[in-house]
C-alpha cells in the first residue's frame, strides 16, 4: 500500500537552455512534488531519456544544438506513452501544428505561468493514469481514502462526503506533507482554468473539516485524524503525523 511518507513522484524531464526558465521550472516542479531532471540540450535530453524512465517531458523548441521538433519526433518514436509538452516562444500557428505533428501532446506559449503549466500537467497525467492500474487507497491515521471507489472511511465506517469535499481531501492526501496552493486546489478540484474568487474553496474546506470531526466524534474508538493546516496566503497542507483529535481513552 502507498504510504503518505512515500508518495509516488512523477519524473519530468525539463529540456530548456534558458537558465532562468530552466531554474524556474526545476524549482517549481520540485516544490510540487515532481522529480524533475533538467537538461540544457537536445542531445543531453535524448541521452537522459534512455537513462531513466520519465512520464513527462517539457520541451523547449529553441535549443542550442538541435531543433526541438526533432527531439520531439525522436522521443515520440522511442517512447510512445511519454507525455510531451512543448514550450515555445513561437506563437505562429504553424509552429504549434508542427509541434503536435512531431508527436507532442500539448504546448504552452512563453511566457506561461507555473500554475497553468502544473494544471495542464496534472490533467494530462490524470488521463494517463486512468488507463493504468487503479490508485491504491491512501491511509492517514485511522482514515482510509479510497479514490478508486470514491469512499472515505474512519475505522472502517463510512464518512459521508460530498463530491467536492471528497476530491479536496483526496487532492491534499495525494500530496500529504506538502503545501498545496489555493490555485492548485481550485485548478484540480473545480476546474483547471479557474482564476476567479476562491471562496468556494474556503466553504468546502470548512464543511470537510466539520464532517471529519463529526465522524471522529461518532466513532466508538479513539480516532487519529490527519490535521489540515491552513497556510495563510498560500493554501493548505495535510499533515502526515499530528492528530487533530487527541486519542481518547473512553
Ligand atoms: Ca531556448
Amino acid at each position: 500500500m502507498r504510504t503518505p511518507a512515500a508518495p509516488t513522484r512523477v519524473r519530468v524531464l525539463v529540456v530548456e537552455d534558458d537558465a532562468t526558465i530552466g531554474r524556474h521550472l526545476d524549482t517549481g516542479l520540485r516544490g510540487n512534488n515532481y522529480l524533475p531532471t533538467w537538461s540544457r540540450t537536445g542531445a543531453g535530453a535524448l541521452t537522459e531519456a534512455e537513462r531513466a524512465p520519465y512520464e513527462a517531458v517539457l520541451l523547449d523548441l529553441g535549443l542550442p544544438d538541435m531543433d526541438g521538433l526533432d527531439v520531439a519526433r525522436r522521443l515520440r518514436a522511442r517512447f510512445p506513452g511519454l507525455l510531451i509538452v512543448i514550450l515555445t516562444a513561437r506563437t505562429d500557428d504553424i509552429d504549434v501544428i508542427a509541434g503536435l505533428d512531431a508527436g507532442a501532446d500539448d504546448y504552452l506559449v512563453k511566457p506561461f505561468s507555473l500554475t497553468v503549466l502544473l494544471a495542464r500537467l496534472r490533467a494530462h497525467l490524470r488521463r494517463h493514469t486512468l488507463a493504468s492500474p487503479e490508485e491504491e487507497p491512501i491511509r492517514l491515521g485511522d482514515l482510509l481514502i479510497d479514490t478508486a471507489a470514491r469512499r472515505c472511511t474512519l475505522h472502517g465506517r463510512e464518512v459521508s462526503l460530498r463530491a467536492k469535499e471528497f476530491e479536496l481531501l483526496a487532492t491534499l492526501a495525494r500530496r500529504a506533507g506538502s503545501a498545496v496552493s489555493r490555485e492548485t486546489l481550485m485548478a484540480e478540484v473545480w476546474d483547471e482554468n479557474w482564476f476567479g474568487p476562491t471562496k468556494t474553496l474556503d466553504v468546502t474546506m470548512a464543511t470537510l473539516r466539520r464532517r471529519l470531526s463529526e465522524a471522529a466524534d461518532r466513532s466508538p474508538s479513539p480516532s487519529l485524524l490527519p490535521l489540515i493546516t491552513t497556510l495563510r496566503g498560500h493554501g493548505y497542507r495535510l499533515e502526515t503525523t499530528q492528530p487533530n483529535h487527541p486519542p481518547r481513552t473512553s
